[in-house]
């Protein structure tokens, strides 16, 4: 024992000199061969390494490398251009970092071989139902992970904004359940570490971009989890933040170089006025502080018109992509950052994996602003954004509206008709993602004094329309916020998530009534749709609501299904001979949620604030 105790004593001082001259990070941690693109720019970190002159083993005769090295302000960072040719052979490369003539230290550097097919990876689209969680609040898996040591903030699930446990083997526990509900794809709040004093739940605050938070699990968790989706044929959408990062992220000590994030002579909150971007008249003044404004005081802003911060960001975004096996992409705050480098990022993505999709956060209330930002939209200013997707935000906003108001002449359910009818404006209407409620807005319930009809109106709705749906986790066990206030109450627990749960809300037993109604009425409407094409990938036609009713079809040559709401309080006996164009060719069909068959459809009962959704037959 004495030996042993020793034996430490003459280790600790020679460990702490080689941590101190030595390398602390090398971002990306490691690469692969065989990406399109063959260059590689390695973020080296260590005290005083920017003095340092740096080689690779091998030399020019080896296919990795070293093109160019860059020093910048700060003498711990070295930023090393590597290329990596077609035939590099997957392996571990030596990079040596010396004095002069004398070897300072030697750091070996893996390029993994790519899974097979990698680069043909589907992403999500039409056939998909996303489902959002925030991994803190929907089910605690491993408590020993609550809390971690040396970890500045500690999980107190009696406080809305702290952290209340939640994990990657919560979500993987019940996976089953989604299965089971009908959804297609997982989309979690980001899961990167978050060490920041308050407020670390939410992960919109990275402080390591390359580490699952260890209160999540690891990052071998994580690729657990991606690969327990695929086995259920589901599909892993990450949550990616390229504009801010947190106040506490390692290298807001020693930046690179002062312009590595957006720095201001006293704090300036972003205007959060996306649209002054796409604004033609806009001010100089105005567009600078929206986009280099900082989000808030815990969130710096990080500038992406500084290449090396440009580069950072594309290759942490194709290295958890590569890392994990992921299928999607959801860029938070989309139009924030530096335009121009989301447009490159968005280039860079698609040329790796063509058929990837990734929707941005454009969080704007007309579809000409948010139109602005899907890739392909023919832009005044010649602006592409290379981004696929964008969120419906316009419908959100019709929906809290469409069945709250009486109906009038721009009232009530034609403000869904009115933001249809304007798809014109986007490049691509069909993927585009519709929603009801996410995690930063009201929960719909509670925008509609808790009326579970209106509730379900809303789910048919996005489940039907052109789009891709995306439910916010509880809605189909009727989570609100209730009397309670803030972001914290919007991310409620999940009953039965917790070990010692009164009850729990993941079983048709644990469920109140209310519950399993919602519940099975969603079940019964998101398997329809994964079975039925025409709901997927169909054509819309939609008839101008009357009468406070609201009808469309969906089709293509396999099935053509009806969707009629009815706005009204009361029930109506609703004539369809304006539908002829379509419904001619149909003699009868079935109503979905009851199962009921619908033998006359010249005259259709529907009770007030509800939809009927048939499927027709010939
Ligand atoms: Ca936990």
């Amino acid at each position: 024992m004495k030996r042993f105790i020793l034996l430490i004593f003459m280790l600790l001082p020679a460990c702490f000199l080689a941590a101190q001259a030595g390398i602390e990070r090398v971002e990306p941690p490691f690469w692969w061969t065989g990406f399109k693109n063959p260059g590689l720019q390695l973020l080296i970190y260590g005290k005083d390494i920017g003095n340092k002159a740096v080689s690779i083993a091998g030399g020019k005769q080896s296919d990795v490398i070293i093109t160019a090295v860059h020093k910048v302000r700060s003498p711990d960072y070295l930023f090393v251009d590597l290329k990596i040719g077609a035939s590099a052979r997957p392996g571990t490369y030596t990079l040596n970092f010396s004095d002069g003539k004398k070897l300072f230290t030697s750091f070996k550097y893996e390029l993994k071989k790519r899974i097979s097919g990698s680069s043909l990876r589907k992403g999500f689209d039409n056939s998909d139902v996303i489902y959002l969680v925030m991994p803190d609040r929907f089910a605690n898996g491993d408590t020993a992970n609550d809390n971690i040591a040396g970890m500045k903030e500690r999980a107190d699930r009696s406080k809305p904004d702290s952290r209340h446990g939640g994990d990657i083997k919560g979500i993987i526990n019940h996976l089953d359940y989604l299965k089971e509900l009908g959804v297609t794809a997982l989309w979690m709040t980001p899961l990167v570490e978050n060490d920041q004093p308050v407020y670390s739940y939410h992960g919109y605050s990275a402080t390591d971009f390359y580490k699952v938070d260890p209160r999540f699990g690891t990052n071998d968790d994580y690729v657990k989890l991606s690969e327990a989706l695929h086995q259920r044929g589901m599909k892993l959408i990450i949550d990616e933040v390229f504009n801010h990062c947190g106040s506490e992220h390692w290298w807001m000590k020693d930046l690179p170089s002062e312009d590595w994030i957006n720095q201001w002579p006293e704090f300036t909150r972003s205007t959060y006025r996306a649209g002054s971007i796409s604004d033609p008249y806009v001010a100089v003044a105005d567009s600078t502080q929206f986009s280099r404004g900082w989000f808030d005081k815990t969130m710096p802003d990080l500038n992406q018109r500084n290449p090396f911060m440009k580069n950072y960001l594309i290759q942490n975004s194709i290295w958890w992509m590569e890392f994990a096996g992921i299928d999607g992409i959801r860029q938070d705050t989309y139009p924030y950052p530096f335009k121009d480098a989301m447009s490159e990022w968005g280039k860079r993505m698609l040329e790796e994996y063509p058929d990837l999709n990734i929707v941005g956060e454009c969080w704007m209330n007309y579809p000409a602003t948010v139109a602005y930002w899907q890739k392909g939209s023919k832009n005044v200013d010649g602006f592409n954004s290379n981004l696929p997707s964008v969120f419906d935000f316009p419908i959100h906003d019709a929906l809290i509206q469409a069945f709250n108001e009486k109906e009038g002449w721009n009232t009530g359910i034609l403000r869904l008709y009115e933001i249809i009818s304007q798809d014109f404006s986007y490049p691509d209407p069909k993927n585009i993602v519709t929603f009801a409620d996410n995690h930063d807005v009201n929960r719909y319930l509670d925008t509609q004094n808790d009326d579970i009809r209106k509730l379900k109106m809303a789910m048919a709705f996005i489940l039907t329309t052109r789009g891709i749906p995306e439910i916010f986790y509880g809605t189909e066990l009727l989570m609100t916020t209730g009397a309670d206030k803030g972001h914290g109450s919007i991310r409620k627990d999940v009953p039965g998530g917790w070990p010692g749960d009164v009850r729990n809300a993941f079983t048709a037993q644990g469920r109140t009534q209310a519950e399993n109604d919602m519940y099975n009425f969603m079940h019964t409407l998101l398997n329809f749709r994964k079975s039925n094409t025409s709901l997927q990938t169909g054509k819309l036609l939609h008839f101008i609501p009357s009468d406070g009713i609201y009808t469309y079809f969906r089709y293509n040559s396999q099935s053509t299904v009806m969707v009629v709401m009815n706005n009204n309080e009361e029930q109506k006996l609703h004539e369809t001979g304006r539908y002829r164009e379509i419904l001619k060719n149909f003699k009868s069909g079935k109503e979905v949620i009851s199962g009921r068959d619908v033998t006359d459809l010249s005259k259709l009962t529907i009770p007030g604030k509800s939809v009927l959704i048939i499927e027709l037959k010939h």
